[in-house]
């Protein structure tokens, strides 16, 4: 029996199936172009169907916060967008201080983002004690964010694929790219002997595996996988309605109106490239600082427990524009750990890149150049400018 190559000409490629390439090809989509998507398994099935759920901007970078403001319209509309509401509710995000530089750092926060209008609120004392009862001795206070929130990433992440697909893309999952090359107009995307995709245009999503065909473009990151450990309990009667965060890092946990907490904090290990799980010491260490922090789990079992793999940059900052080597190459990947809340409004500013060669959200921070050695030619220009 021969096989045939099944060959794709399209005006956009992109590979990885996660939060970020599946919500830019429906985002270019949106705009009549034409996209192909190749996922080497299920759409959703790594880090943007694993993740903790947190829909937050509290605390990330102002560098993000254009960004992250901009996903925030996107999640607004969700099921108008991809036909579910993904569990998402805008619930308010707490993040407690247990100290007063912890305080003193919350503030310095409020101040900073008061450009982007996240509506923070300092609590403490006795307004702290009166909101939330059910609050561990060690918060002193903290800072809320009420229309941060949390949502399910088991349903929002393949949904973004599955409203791509509704909307004219072709979603081809169980498809790795096995190669790429460009002849200097088009990229030719090959997986195995099966598929053949040929586009001008190639949108890099592969999340922690992103760094390989970064590398095959002269454009070598130094990115690292991570691996947060998560648990979730039984449910429990429902007393909590924020998601909570502790300023420093640490402990970060949520009820879902089943009942269950889902807690994350500390690092899983790597069973291979591809997989990871939640460590029995890390477990332990989390279910210490779970009780601590709200003292009615004491009781509680976890029922399951799990990780992901996510890719780290070492500034903790993801990579997002234009190739510095290759035209048509665009990146999307990096997302340390924070990647859900902003992945809608990333894929539309990869859709825009695509389209337009610019974004008209701010993201010259998350320039690939910066990881890249400067050249000669870039020194002398540098010299002559000064
Ligand atoms: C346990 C955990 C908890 C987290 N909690 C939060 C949170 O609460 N809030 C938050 O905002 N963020 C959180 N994150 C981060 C967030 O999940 C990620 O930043 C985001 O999902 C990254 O999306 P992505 O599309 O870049 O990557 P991924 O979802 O990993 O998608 C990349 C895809 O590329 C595919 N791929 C790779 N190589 C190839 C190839 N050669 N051919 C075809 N396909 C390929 C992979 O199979 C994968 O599906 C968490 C992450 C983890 C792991």
């Amino acid at each position: 029996m021969t096989t045939s190559t099944r060959v794709i000409d399209t005006d956009v490629a992109i590979v990885g199936g996660g939060i970020m390439g599946a919500s830019a090809a429906l985002a270019l989509r949106r705009k009549g172009v034409s996209v192909v998507l190749l996922e080497r398994d299920l759409c959703g099935s790594r880090s943007s169907g694993v993740n903790y759920g947190g829909v937050r901007r509290q605390g990330r970078p102002v560098s993000q916060l254009p960004l992250a403001q901009r996903a925030h319209q996107v999640w607004a509309n969700l099921p108008a967008l991809i036909g579910t509401d993904g569990e998402y509710q805008r619930s308010g995000h707490f993040k407690i201080g247990r100290s007063e530089a912890d305080m003193a750092s919350l503030e310095k926060y409020a101040e900073v983002s008061r450009d982007f209008d996240l509506g923070i609120q300092l609590i403490s004392g006795a307004t702290l004690r009166e909101r939330c009862p059910w609050l561990g001795g060690r918060a002193m206070g903290g800072s809320l964010c009420p229309d941060d929130g949390q949502a399910n990433p088991r349903l929002v992440s393949p949904a973004f694929a599955l409203a791509a697909r509704r909307a004219g893309a072709q979603i081809l999952e169980r498809t790795p790219m096995t190669s790429v090359e460009h002849d200097g107009k088009l990229f030719t995307v090959r997986s195995g002997t099966a598929v053949t995709v040929r586009a001008p245009v190639l949108i890099n999503c592969a999340g922690a595996w992103a760094g390989a065909l970064a590398a095959q473009f002269g454009e070598a990151v130094p990115i690292h996988s991570g691996h947060p450990a998560m648990a979730v309990t039984e449910p429990l009667p429902f007393f909590m309605h924020w998601s909570l965060g502790v300023e420093g890092g640490g402990i970060y946990c949520r009820q879902v109106a089943r009942g269950n907490l889902v807690l994350g904090g500390g690092a899983g290990v790597a069973l291979d490239a591809d997989r990871a799980r939640s460590e029995r010491s890390a477990i332990a260490t989390l279910a210490v600082q779970a009780v601590e922090l709200l003292p009615q789990l004491k009781n509680a079992h976890f029922i399951r427990t799990w990780s992901g793999t996510e890719g780290y940059l070492p500034d903790r900052q993801p990579v997002l524009g234009k190739s510095h080597t290759t035209p048509g190459l665009i990146h999307g990947f990096g997302f340390a750990g924070a990647g859900f809340q902003i992945g809608p409004g990333v894929g539309e500013v990869l859709a825009e890149l695509a389209l337009d060669g610019r974004s008209t959200t701010p993201i010259a921070a998350f320039a690939i150049e910066r990881f890249l050695p400067t050249t000669v030619a870039e020194v002398a220009s540098t010299a002559a400018a000064h």
